[in-house]
């Protein structure tokens, strides 16, 4: 019987992969991967899978987007069954949602398995926990791509603020969020390529974000709130201690 599973795959550590989602690869005649699937998630497929790569890039989306609906039509139409691998969660951005009504439309069954945010990883896997009693009582999480179309004082009050795609849009997305309400003050941290040998870790604030003074490179999840400052006391003041 064919089947699309839409998978998130974690934010690129495969021990971030859950249990379900590596039973299942491990099963599937077709992976279709996003451009933030870590290379060790593809291993576990079956060698006679076949994996096809359908990540975006700026500008061809669209187009993209339509071949990755008609792939997927047509490997289940033939009744395979076929793993739609998504970086993170797969209905956190990234069209998860607009994927799975597309089959739903088609009358293709759909089974989807959750992953692990980078959202919410990223920030706690850097010792930013996203609430604190006393500190923190909610979180929102919000795309800084076309940030112009967001109305950022909808976002100015939520005690911690996750942003994505909000890399190349930084220092505009401070700038309106300081407007907003926000303080310049406020601690802020990103966290570049979690989970990867590559990942990094920026602590500063708002108003140096608004500066265009933090230099940080795609993908990383921008958060920012009071959390953010317990960063030192949680992860970082363990590390000297340990390096002296
Ligand atoms: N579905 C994904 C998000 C897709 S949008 C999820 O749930 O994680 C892509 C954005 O996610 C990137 O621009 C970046 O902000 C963030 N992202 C995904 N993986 C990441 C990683 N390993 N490290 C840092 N940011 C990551």
């Amino acid at each position: 019987m064919s089947k699309v599973y839409l998978i998130g795959a974690g934010p690129g550590d495969p021990d971030l992969l859950t249990v379900k989602a590596e039973r299942i690869l491990r099963q599937v005649d077709v992976v279709l991967y996003d451009r933030l699937v870590g290379p060790e998630v593809l291993l576990l497929a079956k060698p006679e899978a076949e994996l096809i790569y359908a990540g975006k890039q700026e500008g061809e989306q669209e187009n993209m987007q339509q071949v990755i609906f008609d792939l997927m039509l047509s490997y289940a139409r033939a009744g395979k069954t076929v793993a739609r691998l998504k970086g993170g969660d797969a209905c956190v951005f990234g069209r998860g949602g607009e994927e799975w009504r597309f089959l739903a439309r088609h009358a293709i069954e759909v089974e989807v398995i959750p992953g692990v945010s980078s959202a919410l990883a990223a920030p706690a896997l850097a010792g930013v926990p996203l609430t604190f009693r006393g500190l923190a009582r909610g979180f929102a999480v919000v795309t800084g791509h076309s940030s112009g179309a967001i109305r950022w004082e909808d976002y100015a009050r939520v005690d911690t603020l996750v942003v994505l795609m909000g890399v190349h849009e930084r220092d505009r997305i401070a700038q309106a969020l300081i407007c907003a309400g926000r303080p310049a003050h406020e601690p802020a941290v990103f966290v570049e390529r979690s989970t990867t040998p590559q990942e990094r870790v920026i602590e500063t604030t708002l108003g140096e974000v608004a500066a265009g003074a933090v230099a940080v490179e795609s993908p990383a999840v921008f958060v920012m709130g009071a959390v953010a400052a317990l960063r030192a006391e949680l992860v970082a003041a363990v590390r000297e201690e340990t390096a002296a």
